[in-house]
C-alpha cells in the first residue's frame, strides 16, 4: 500500500471516531496533513504513548497511565467517600465539575442477566472490600435511572447492608451513566449537593 492509498486507510480510521462521519475525517486529515511538524507528528506520538501505557486503574477501573490513577494515588482524595459510577466517561464529567473530592469506583457496566454481567465482573466484591479497607463513611451511587441501573445500585446497597456507611444517590432527575458526560459541570455539581439517602 503507497501514496494516496495510506492517506485514504487513515481517513477511514479516523471516520470510527464518534462524532466523525467519513467528511469530517477527510477534513480533520487533510487539517494535519497541513499541520504535520507541529500537530500531526506530535498527536501520533501522544496516542502511540498513550496506546502503550494506558491501563485500567487496579483500584477504581479509570482509566490513566500509572501504575495506579492520579486520584487514587493522591492522598488528599482519601475523604472517606466513594462515588460509583457505570462508566469511565461518568467519572471524567464528575472530575470536570470539580465537586467531588473523593475516589470513584468504576463498575464498566450494570448488572444483566442477558449478558452474562454479574457483581464479579462489575468488581462489586473489590468495591466491599474497599469500603472496609480504605474506611469509607458514604458511598455516592451515580447510576443511570434505567431498570439495570437501579437493579445494580439496589444490589450494592444490600451487598454493603445496614451495618455499612451511609449510602446515598445523585437528586433524582438527573439523566447519568453515560449520559452524565453531556451535562454541564454546574448541573452536575448541583446534583452532588442534592444528593439523598439510598
Ligand atoms: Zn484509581
Amino acid at each position: 500500500m503507497t501514496g494516496r492509498d495510506e492517506i485514504e486507510s487513515l481517513i477511514g480510521l479516523m471516520a470510527r471516531l464518534p462524532g466523525l462521519g467519513p467528511r469530517s475525517a477527510r477534513r480533520a486529515v487533510l487539517h494535519l496533513l497541513r499541520k504535520r511538524t507541529g500537530l500531526m507528528a506530535p498527536l501520533a506520538s501522544a496516542m502511540a504513548t498513550v496506546a502503550e501505557q494506558a491501563r485500567d486503574c487496579p483500584i477504581c477501573g479509570n482509566i490513566s497511565t500509572g501504575a495506579t490513577c492520579e486520584i487514587c494515588a493522591d492522598p488528599a482524595r482519601a475523604t472517606g467517600e466513594i462515588c460509583v459510577v457505570e462508566d469511565v466517561a461518568d467519572l471524567w464529567a464528575m472530575e470536570r465539575g470539580h465537586a467531588f473530592k473523593g475516589r470513584y469506583h468504576v463498575l464498566g457496566g450494570v448488572l444483566s442477566a442477558l449478558d452474562a454481567i454479574g457483581p464479579e465482573e462489575l468488581g462489586i466484591p473489590r468495591l466491599i472490600a474497599r469500603i472496609q479497607a480504605e474506611e469509607i463513611r458514604e458511598v455516592i451511587l451515580a447510576l443511570n435511572a434505567t431498570v439495570e441501573g437501579q437493579t445494580t445500585a439496589h444490589y450494592i446497597a444490600e451487598a454493603i447492608g445496614p451495618a455499612g456507611p451511609r449510602i446515598t444517590s445523585l437528586a433524582q432527575g438527573v439523566p447519568i451513566g453515560g449520559e452524565l458526560d453531556y451535562l454541564d459541570d454546574g448541573t452536575i455539581s448541583a446534583a452532588l449537593r442534592a444528593r439523598r439517602s439510598f
